[in-house]
């Protein structure tokens, strides 16, 4: 039994003793299940956050949680870089069997930013080069190399410096491109970055590093064509492309990993958030040619690979092919049409975008003129509002986040049902209409 028996109490442990705590979702849990979080007062909320995109076939997911058990009861640790041991094996093969192209080998660690860390290290030692290029505005961790490339001040205040020899390229970000003032970006606005590589660089880059859908800056889908033109251009400077699918792998966006959606193959791939449906694990994959850059040695994590998390990230891929990809992919549709409704109905709707179970959902101020002159202004006081109304009025957890703080997001359990997704729809509506 817990000793911390109400919300009240687990927040005030929490404020004397956890650092660093991001207050604007603070529903304390207890429990969770399928897309029901309980707190400790016993309100139950339906989380279309899934704990920032990560429970994905989930919360205690039957397969996933005995798999973890059973493995539990076989051995927690032997450190796999050690000791070699099934778990790790199986997963490396199976992540090699369902990932596009020819990638090949994974190195497991315990998080989404170790990944995009080591894929970087792997990238120079690959390459014998050492700049790398980022987007503005795109999120890859907060340790201090990742920090580096995510294209955020806002999460960089008071930390620098951090690593050096980071340049940063325009997003794809059609609704506010400064490129293409306005008119729906293109493979042509990619160009930018054949300019930043131009001017900001030595011309030693060894890595253009790109989430395929941007999931921190907003919910921001490249068009068709522009990651092709980024790999292409990367590639004529020697230099490796890493696709982050940290927060779109493992079915986010209706297909197992989102490159699937685009016509291009990653030379490096990152994966963490759903891999292991909330288990702490991350890896990043690459070809045999490539991963081989790395010596015996080279890399290291006393954790990454615990056999406990990459027994339940099996059972988590067994889930997302049985099914729960294509229910992400059919519900998904469906959203993607209710969300479009809201721009017709709301003016402070900007724009909606997304795939599968990943969409925005952009305020605005109506009648008003945005950072680059091409969009109404962000609405970052709106988003607030509507995110404390939800989880407050409504007890539906929605992530509300973008790089103006300006975006509601939808990223539920990809198991969620119609029944729950037209309820957080009719929420937000509701929530929309009062506050807005
Ligand atoms: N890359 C991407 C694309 C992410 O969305 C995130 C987390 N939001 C990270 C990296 C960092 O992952 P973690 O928090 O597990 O370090």
């Amino acid at each position: 039994m817990s000793k911390h028996e109400s919300n009240a109490a687990v927040e005030a442990a929490y404020d004397e003793h956890v650092m660093s705590i991001w207050k604007s979702l603070d529903v304390p849990v207890r429990r969770a299940e399928g897309c029901t979080l309980e707190d400790f007062d016993g309100n139950e909320y339906l989380d279309v956050f899934s704990g920032i995109s990560v429970t994905n076939v989930g919360h205690g997911n039957e397969a996933v949680v005995d798999a973890a058990k059973d493995q539990l009861d076989e051995f927690v640790h032997g450190c796999s870089y050690v000791h070699p041991n099934e778990p790790v094996a199986d997963l490396a093969e199976r992540i090699a069997d369902v990932t596009p192209g020819d990638l090949q080998k994974s190195f497991f660690c315990n998080s989404g930013t170790e990944a995009v860390e080591g894929a970087i290290k792997l990238a120079r030692k690959y390459t014998g080069s050492k700049e790398v290029i980022a987007l503005e505005m795109g999120f890859h961790g907060r340790t201090l190399g990742s920090l580096a490339l995510t294209g955020n001040k806002a999460y960089k205040q008071g930390m620098a410096p951090t690593i050096n020899d980071v340049a940063h390229t325009a997003p794809p970000y059609g609704y506010r491109c400064p490129r293409c003032d306005g008119a729906q970006c293109g493979p042509e606005c990619a160009d930018e970055l054949e300019r930043v590589i131009g001017s900001h660089t030595s011309g030693d880059l060894a890595a253009v590093v790109v989430e395929p859908v941007m999931g921190e800056a907003g919910i921001i889908v490249p068009p068709e064509g522009w990651l092709e033109r980024v790999r292409e251009i990367a590639h004529d400077h020697g230099a490796l492309l890493i696709l982050d699918e940290v927060q779109t792998g493992y079915g986010r966006t209706g297909e197992l990993f989102a490159t699937e959606h685009f016509d291009v193959e990653p030379d490096i791939l990152t994966q963490a958030k759903g891999i292991a449906n909330g288990l702490p694990l991350g890896a990043f994959t690459a070809s045999a040619e490539i991963a081989d850059a790395f010596e015996s040695g080279d890399h290291l994590s006393t954790f990454g690979g615990n056999p406990v998390a990459c027994a339940a990230a099996l059972a988590t891929i067994d889930e997302l092919e049985d099914g729960v990809v294509d229910h992400a992919r059919e519900q998904g549709a469906w959203l993607a049409d209710e969300l479009a409704a809201l721009e017709e109905d709301f003016d402070v709707v900007g724009q909606t975008r997304g795939l599968g179970l990943m969409w925005g959902v952009e305020l605005v101020e109506p009648g008003t003129t945005g950072p680059q002159n091409v969009a109404p202004k962000p609405d970052a006081e709106l988003a607030s509002a509507v995110s404390d109304y939800l989880r407050e009025e409504s007890q539906v957890v929605m992530g509300v986040g973008g790089y103006y703080k300006n975006v509601m997001r939808f990223q539920p359990p990809l198991t969620i049902s119609r029944d729950q997704l037209a309820t957080a729809v009719d929420e937000l509506r509701a929530a929309l209409e009062t506050v807005a």
